[in-house]
């Protein structure tokens, strides 16, 4: 990994507009939006993993999206090596599309039913322009059908998805994000519809595949899977980062309070180590408009009168250990 940036996100804001009930929209003027993303930055080195965990409804898939530019932020930039692509036209976006992917999390919606393994793989292959000829795009979704371990290739290619198991269907799936060689790919929660053997499978496979593409923003709700697989985590609560570090960093010396519960409730894999289950108590607070306070507030045992009244910002505290919050520095 270099510390060359190959994604930059720069106040990235995306807001839902939420429509309000007859009586409310009399009584009050203001605008009601979600803040599902929330004046996030960051950035992603070339060759690098970075995993971005957070519970469910966090903003993690929006952001997702957002930095290949499946939907369009309300504010804020993210640049792709030196290129803004929020200020790409149309078709300068769709040149752009090759080098930038993702593997969507549900492998049995991502996949057309009426495609064989071979359309479906070979369909990027197709739209960028990258085979001249149906011998060529056979060759191709062979050799990445044998990088998946679908082998032999020809025994899938010609395959609907529901002639395939959740695995194998996911592995076209990263066969698909794959083919084309990304530079970079959002992985969307790719094992979260697995049974537990077959997700090993996938990211030793993943990890595997590296030499094919080596930058990913690895989304996931378990911290032990992205410990797993990425080089650093962003941990996310509601629309914003709370902490960023290296994997090992960030799993043996937590800093922030939500990312230290977060750590508290992962399950330990080996069962004599027994440790409590601890559930993170107290109200979380509405996405819709919220205050500009610690948004970890309302369920945080270390809170202090500040953090109620000011939202703290993310802050290096040495070595690239990022925190929001404002015990620290
Ligand atoms: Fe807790 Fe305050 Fe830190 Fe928020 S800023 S996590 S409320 S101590």
């Amino acid at each position: 990994m270099t510390d060359e940036a190959l994604i930059r996100v720069r106040n990235l804001r995306k807001l839902f507009p939420v429509r309000k009930g007859f009586l409310s929209s009399i009584f009050s003027r203001e605008s009601l939006h979600i803040h599902a993303v929330d004046n996030v930055s960051f950035d992603i080195k070339q060759d690098e993993v970075l995993g971005l965990v957070g519970e469910s409804g966090c903003g993690k898939t929006t952001l997702g999206r957002l930095l290949i530019r499946l939907i369009e932020p309300t504010s804020g930039d993210v640049f792709f090596r030196d290129i803004n692509i929020m200020e790409l036209s149309r078709s300068e976006m769709q040149s752009m599309r090759p080098k930038m992917q993702i593997i969507f999390q549900d492998p049995y919606e991502s996949l057309n039913p009426r495609m064989t393994v071979l359309d479906l793989v070979g369909e990027p292959l197709e739209i960028n322009a990258l085979v001249g000829s149906e011998s060529e795009k056979e060759e191709s979704v062979a050799e990445i059908l044998e990088h998946v371990r679908m082998t032999p290739p020809g025994e899938f290619m010609f395959r609907y998805p529901h002639e395939l198991s959740g695995g194998q269907r996911q592995r076209v799936a990263v066969a698909r994000a794959l083919v084309i060689h990304p530079d970079f790919v959002v992985a969307d929660e790719p094992v979260s519809m697995l049974d537990t053997s077959t997700r090993g499978e996938i990211l030793n496979l993943m990890i595997e595949l590296r030499g094919l593409t080596r930058s990913y923003l690895f989304i996931t709700h378990e911290l032990a899977v992205a410990r797993h697989f990425c080089d650093r985590i962003a941990i996310m609560y509601l629309g914003r980062i709370m902490e960023m570090a290296r994997s090992d960093d960030i799993i043996r010396r937590p800093i922030h309070p939500y990312t230290k519960a977060l750590i508290e409730a992962t399950p330990v894999p080996d069962p004599s180590a027994r440790k409590e289950k601890v559930s993170i108590k107290g109200e979380v607070l509405s996405p819709i408009n919220p205050p500009r306070r610690c948004r970890f507030y309302t369920r945080c045992l270390a809170a202090k009168d500040i953090c109620s009244k000011l939202e703290p910002e993310l802050v290096d505290i040495g070595g690239g250990h990022m925190v929001a919050c404002h015990l620290y520095p």
